[in-house]
């Protein structure tokens, strides 16, 4: 067709020129997690501008570490922070899956000049194949199942001793009485709060932690069958700023006294309520209303949002926005509030809800201990896609027999073919990606087990091929259908990209010569 048209050679290379750049970028990005897959994968040394080192393993942490400046490079950044936020697990499996897919189809356009459309439209398919067979595929487990363990175990990977990760969290799923929300759906990210505090031992609390501490309050050891209320109120105090700026002494009067009300009205409404504890968002709070209410004995806590959502949740209770809330919002119960000075940590435990639990991750140092937090991180996000979407054969044993059963439904051939061979490619390379970590020859092992059925792997420690399931090596199936999708996002918009365009304002592209535009710097 170029041939015909000599004018088209010129931009037939142009776009190849971008697709190449862009190509490249994705596979520097890939190639820098791919060595970490599976629990044999090697860590990296991260070292940020101010000279600060951490090790790691998880894909994750290290994608979003990097310094990225191409464009389709931050594109796969984005990805694998949207499937770390959405699935919680996988994000490494995602960016390795989005690679093949585009190295391989970015060979068909270049080197077979297949056309774009055609190719992703084969993916599209392929991916959508590919879902409906891991949800054919999953098998459903309920919290009773000995395979949750397994998952949590799996999922924690190299970074803690599996049977640490599933101590905690099974221990934390044991206090949960019932960890289902709205629609039946499991939500543990929701009630299991995780803080990380290096020199602590690892423990499991009935209830919700927070790091706070406190100097200006006399808070004693401990109190018993304390009742709480929430606050969500802007309880700003009269700044000496605010007060330079006004000339007028009459407006500085009626604005003190304004404030002494409205600080009096807030203080007996909230003593009306009967409450011992007040949790609550503003960041400035009166010194009278302090006053007021440690004369009570109420004591006053300041939280972020997100703790107060955490806190809200834990007691069920609604959060009171006005002053006038305060008399018809339910005041909830706390079993008992423990302040240890040492730690800087409050604990407050459930009462007869228990709809929160906090699991404390120690570690010797701040390092370890975040390396341990992500892998108990992983195994409650593991956990809850595996009770919600099922499970299935662990270490790309499930991606392999996908990958079969695609190309063996692909073999009358079709204008879709091709690019269902490539997800089909895809697929098979992670147990290959798996096993060569674990230092054997990817292909070679893979052909001894490549007709066998779903469940058939091979042992990294041993490479004998054994049943996936038997050896205890399992995935949850919501967490790779997550990672599918988020791959194919990536792969419709690099492979649908042949130039790319400088603009000066985000409406206000300029079209300049794509060949010297991309940078395929990472
Ligand atoms: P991701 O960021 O994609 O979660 P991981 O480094 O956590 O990457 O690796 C996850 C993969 O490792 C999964 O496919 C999982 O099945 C596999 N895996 C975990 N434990 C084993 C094991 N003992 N043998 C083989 N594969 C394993
Ligand atoms: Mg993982």
């Amino acid at each position: 067709m170029t041939e015909q048209k000599p004018g088209n050679v010129q931009v037939q290379r142009m776009e190849n020129t971008a697709l190449e750049n862009n190509c490249t970028a994705v596979l520097s990005i890939a190639d820098t997690v791919r060595t970490t897959l599976g629990p044999k994968g090697l860590d990296k040394l991260l070292v940020d501008e101010l000279g600060n080192r951490f090790i790691t393993n998880d894909g994750a942490t290290i994608m979003l570490s990097i310094k990225t400046i191409h464009p389709v490079a931050k594109l796969v950044v984005e990805i694998a922070d949207r499937q770390e936020a959405k699935a919680g697990d996988g994000t490494t499996t995602a960016v390795i899956l989005a690679a093949e897919m585009i190295k391989e189809g970015k060979r068909l356009i270049a080197d077979m000049g297949i056309h774009p459309t055609l190719i992703v439209r084969g993916i599209e398919l392929g991916i959508q194949r590919s879902i409906e067979l891991f949800k054919q595929m999953a098998v459903k487990i309920n919290m009773k199942d000995a395979r949750l363990a397994q998952v949590i175990s799996t999922a924690a990977g190299s970074r803690m001793d599996g049977n640490q990760v599933v101590s905690l969290v099974s221990e934390a799923l044991n206090i949960l009485k019932n960890p289902k929300g709205k629609k039946g759906m499991v939500n543990l990210k929701k009630s299991i709060f995780l803080i990380n505090k290096p020199g602590l031992e690892d423990m499991v609390f009935d209830g919700i932690v927070i790091q706070r501490q406190l100097f200006d309050q006399q808070i004693p050891d401990r109190l018993d069958n304390v009742k709480a209320i929430l606050l969500k109120m802007d309880l700003k105090e009269i700044k000496e700023s605010w007060i330079k700026e006004m000339r007028n002494y009459d407006e500085i009067v009626r604005m003190k006294e304004s404030q002494t009300k409205m600080t009096k009205e807030i203080s007996d409404s909230i003593c009306m309520t009967g409450a011992d504890i007040v949790f609550i968002t503003s960041a400035h709070t009166d010194d009278l209303l302090l006053s007021n209410l440690l004369e009570k004995n109420i004591l006053l806590i300041h939280v972020s949002n997100e703790e107060l959502l955490n806190i809200a949740n834990a007691l069920d209770i609604q959060v009171a926005r006005r002053k006038e809330d305060m008399g018809k919002i339910s005041m909830g119960t706390l079993k008992s509030v423990c302040y240890d000075e040492e730690s800087g940590l409050l604990f407050f435990e459930n009462h007869a809800q228990r709809k929160m639990v906090t699991i404390i991750i120690g570690g010797v140092t701040k390092v370890t201990s975040q390396e341990r937090w992500r892998a108990v991180k992983d195994g409650i996000s593991a956990a809850q896609s595996a009770l919600n979407d099922g499970i299935v054969a662990g270490g790309g044993a499930a991606e392999l027999c996908i990958s079969e059963k695609l190309k063996e439904e692909n073999l009358n051939g079709g204008v879709d073919s091709i690019g269902i061979e490539v997800v089909a490619h895809a697929l098979s390379s992670i147990m290959r990606q798996i096993l060569t970590n674990a230092g054997f020859n990817g292909f070679e092992k893979m052909t001894e087990i490549r007709n066998k059925s779903g469940e058939y792997g091979i042992d990294i420690s041993t490479g004998k091929e054994e049943d996936m399931f038997e050896a205890g090596v399992i995935d949850s199936a919501g967490i790779k259908i997550n990672a599918l999708k988020s791959a194919a996002e990536i792969v419709k918009a690099v492979l649908r990209i042949d130039r790319i365009l400088i603009a000066s304002s985000p409406h206000n592209a300029v079209v300049g010569n794509p060949v010297n535009e991309t940078d395929p710097k990472i």
